[in-house]
């Protein structure tokens, strides 16, 4: 194995444990499904990200964590504590990160379709409102220039561009191509440069990309800091901040181990880019800012299930728990890959599909997977799941929002 990412689970004499701790004991009296996340493994991650930065030799790294990939409030308490700031694409993200005691000059906001009211309130948060607005239409730059100027304010603005690279990663988490809904093209960028009207109350901070999510190949990266890099010289503009985004991959296979750019690699890959197309080219030093989301949270989480009942029908065997698809989305809506792993090991091990209780075939964690016999209680847990896991769970089939445990 190439390349191995800590994470808090580890089998103890067959049992697992997490950070150390019996899994069945953590579950002992609680009601599944649960998710469990890991403090220490935290701490680790954002701390070998942080500092993995600065050993590059990148100047003044902002971390700006992607608060979508998971928002609970203690995680986010965590990472202001570690030094974090935080991306958020909604009011209700801007206003859990503000509650978490995040500093709005260390808060950035992306998304295509920032309301009126949402930009007011971005604007209006502490004495010089947030870092940067990443702006990803003309419409929305004069929308915020219009409400600057009613409440007599300058807002700080990115702008987000689409790169037009092509990352290689699932469809539905690709954002740097212009079939892409996110990001402006240079050629438009440039274009609002030019409209004074534009700028009255409005004042260009940085530039941003984000080219998708789970990215293990680093050619789309390297390829997307050069058209970043390119476009800040092309403005002549003098800039607080080049952002490069989010995206960096965590390994949910063994197939992913192999491909995977460790974090080290990432930002070693990052830091010449950006020497090589930026720094060596210009007397501007501006920090850079990240926007990582699940590389920070992926691996500290887990979700805890057990099993309701096992059944067969002809010859297909299916292990049925407690957790679905409302709790963990990922494998139904991108195909994703999350490892069941049983809390007891044994040697005795049948091939059967691991599905959840929601009514739609689709509510599966795995097909034809190796798994011990398992019998109706038995302890599980689906690993990976710290990232996009409890953030994008829903209500459907009337069931209950798994509740979060941090140790
Ligand atoms: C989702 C998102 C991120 C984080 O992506 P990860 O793949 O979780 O690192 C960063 N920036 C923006 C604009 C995003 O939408």
């Amino acid at each position: 194995m190439k390349n191995i990412l800590p994470t808090p689970l580890q089998y103890k004499k067959n049992k697992l444990t997490f950070d150390g701790l019996y899994l069945d004991k953590i579950a002992n009296k609680r009601t599944t499904p649960f998710y469990l996340y890991s403090k220490k493994t935290l701490d680790f991650y954002y701390k070998t990200f942080f500092q993995s930065a600065v050993k590059q030799g990148i100047p003044e790294p902002l971390v700006c964590y992607a608060v979508k990939a998971n928002s609970n409030i203690e995680v986010l308490k965590r990472l202001k504590k570690l030094g974090s700031g935080a991306d958020v694409v909604s009011v209700g993200e801007l206003k859990k990160a503000l509650a978490a005691g995040i500093d709005p000059q260390r808060i950035v906001f992306s998304g295509v379709a920032k309301t009126e009211s949402e930009i007011l309130f971005a604007l209006k948060s502490g004495k010089k409102g947030i870092y940067s607005f990443n702006v990803e239409s003309i419409e929305e730059l004069e929308l915020i220039n219009q409400i600057a100027k009613k409440e007599k304010r300058i807002a700080r603005v990115a702008f987000r561009l689409n790169p037009q690279v092509a990352a290689k990663t699932h469809k539905h988490i690709s954002t740097g191509n212009k079939t892409h809904k996110f990001g402006l093209l240079k050629i438009d960028i440039l274009e609002a440069l030019a409209v004074p009207g534009f700028w009255t109350n409005t004042t260009l901070v940085g530039l941003s990309i984000h080219i998708g999510s789970q990215l293990t190949d680093m050619k789309a990266t390297v390829a997307a800091i050069k058209e970043l890099s390119n476009l800040a010289h092309e403005i002549e503009l003098p800039l607080e901040f080049l952002d490069v985004g989010g995206g960096l991959g965590i390994d949910y296979t063994d197939e992913e181990r192999m491909k995977l750019a460790s974090i080290d690699l990432y930002m070693k890959t990052v830091s010449v880019a950006l020497k090589k197309f930026y720094f060596d080219k210009s007397e501007d030093t501006p920090r850079i800012v990240f926007e990582p989301g699940r590389i920070l949270v992926g691996k500290m989480g887990v979700l805890v299930s057990r099993v309701v009942r096992t059944k067969t029908s002809d010859n297909c065997h299916f292990t049925i728990i407690d957790a679905g698809m409302n709790d963990l989305i990922r494998p139904a809506l991108y195909e994703a890959h999350h490892e069941v792993l049983p809390e007891t090991k044994s040697k005795k091990m049948i091939t059967t599909d691991i599905v959840g209780p929601i009514c739609e075939t689709a509510d599966c964690f795995g097909s034809k997977k190796k798994l011990p016999t398992l019998k109706t209680g038995d302890l599980v847990v689906i690993d990976n799941a710290g990232a996009y896991g409890q953030t994008m769970a829903s209500t459907y089939n009337e069931r209950a929002i798994a509740p979060e445990i941090l140790i």
